[in-house]
């Protein structure tokens, strides 16, 4: 989902680099996360590096040659993740991030420009990198980067004699430069956290609330598109009407067919009413071989078109296993609500409405008695 949607932005494709369409959004979160903190590593020694030969400033300029091997390092990370090795390819993306900033420190900087403030993202950034199973870990290794950051903050780390020669508004842009890239990176981290969280609960929701097997809306989503229709009655003062499927001597198509073969009839069951039914009306898989259906603006004289309507669809279209056609009918009993807040009656009513219709044959559409 996450994927599909946006793959054709040429931004996100390279934050996507090794994402399937298929990834659970937890997956694709982190294989974002590993992209992201990538590029932005790469962006940084990258940048870093060009601006400090135009200063042609030596402290400067160590402070940035010292980071080409972890450059060199950063395709490791991509390998790591497109082979999977999440845990490893988040740790890596911790040592060197905060390796870079060690060895940009220690080689010429030193505390000056405030580099060591890297120190405190990573330790911010730690529980979003953190796997659950180590979740252990996440407070010591916060904590110990923040006790490296108050440290080198109160000590200072000595920086090459170099460094001052350097015009001070020289040095002031570097410690902008510095905090600000700490405060992007932590906006991107958090907005990345944030987007797939929102997206996961979207996914999870459409899942507790489908059918597995047809796509339908389950149990718990009909009970609450029942009430938004229902709400939504009361102000067009529309009638509205239930009903209730129920397929005929399901049992013998298991029998004949097998499980898998029942599946596939329900399923090409379900593609028949649905092309029955218009974009309101809402079709929903409440039982084993049971459905219920809610048509908005209708009264039960159409409600009962609609049902025979059904009837001879499947007729005209049997449903067809390993090349021979078998006829699925349905016994359908319809009701319409006389009071929007009481939906329970007219669902009972065509319940009953339907085993009347069992009782009386089966395919058929049966009313409910007024
Ligand atoms: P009737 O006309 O009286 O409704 O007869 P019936 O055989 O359809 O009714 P009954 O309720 O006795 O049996 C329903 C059958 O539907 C039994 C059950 O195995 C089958 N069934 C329920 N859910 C599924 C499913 O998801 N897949 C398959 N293949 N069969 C299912
Ligand atoms: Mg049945
Ligand atoms: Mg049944």
């Amino acid at each position: 989902m996450f994927q599909s949607r946006h793959q054709h932005h040429p931004l996100l494709r390279w934050v996507l680099l090794g994402a399937r369409a298929d990834d659970p959004v937890t997956r694709v979160r982190k294989i974002v996360q590993i992209n992201l903190g990538a590029w932005l590593l790469l962006a940084h020694i990258a940048g870093y590096n060009a601006w400090f030969m135009l200063t042609s400033n030596p402290a400067l300029m160590r402070s940035g040659w010292v980071q080409l091997p972890v450059a060199a390092l950063i395709p490791l990370l991509f390998w790591l993740q497109t082979r999977r090795h999440m845990t490893l390819a988040r740790a890596l993306l911790l040592v060197l991030g905060t390796g870079d900033a060690v060895l940009a420190m220690v080689a010429g900087q030193g505390t000056a420009g405030g580099v060591h403030m890297y120190l405190l993202l990573f330790a911010l950034l730690l529980p979003s990198l953190t796997e659950v199973e180590l979740t252990w870990l996440m407070g010591p290794a916060s904590a110990c980067l923040v006790a490296a950051f108050l440290a080198l903050n109160h000590w200072g780390w000595p920086p090459h004699p170099a460094l001052a020669t350097l015009p001070p508004p020289t040095l002031q842009a570097l410690q902008y430069v510095i905090l600000l890239s700490c405060l992007l990176s932590l906006w991107c981290a958090t907005a990345l956290t944030e987007l797939a969280a929102a997206l996961n609960e979207q996914r999870l929701q459409e899942m507790a609330e489908t059918d597995a097997l047809t796509g339908l809306p389950n149990r718990r989503r009909w009970d609450s598109q029942l009430a938004l229709e229902a709400r939504r009655a009361r102000r067009t003062a529309a009638p509205m009407s239930v009903g209730v499927l129920d397929l005929d001597h399901f049992k013998r198509i298991n029998d004949a067919y097998g499980h898998d073969g029942g599946d596939q009839a329900l399923r090409h069951f379900c593609e028949v009413v649905g092309s029955q039914l218009r974009s309101g009306d809402i079709l929903a898989r409440t039982g084993g071989e049971e459905f219920s259906l809610l048509l908005p603006a209708t009264s039960l004289a159409e409600a009962q078109l609609v049902g025979e309507r059904i009837r001879h669809a499947l007729v005209e279209r049997p449903f067809v296993h390993a090349g021979q056609a078998q006829g699925i009918t349905v016994s359908i009993g319809l009701a319409q609500v006389q009071d929007l807040d009481d939906l329970r009656t007219p669902i009972k009513l065509a319940d009953a409405a339907t085993y009347r219709a069992k009782r009386e044959g089966r395919d058929r559409v049966c009313l409910a008695d007024a």
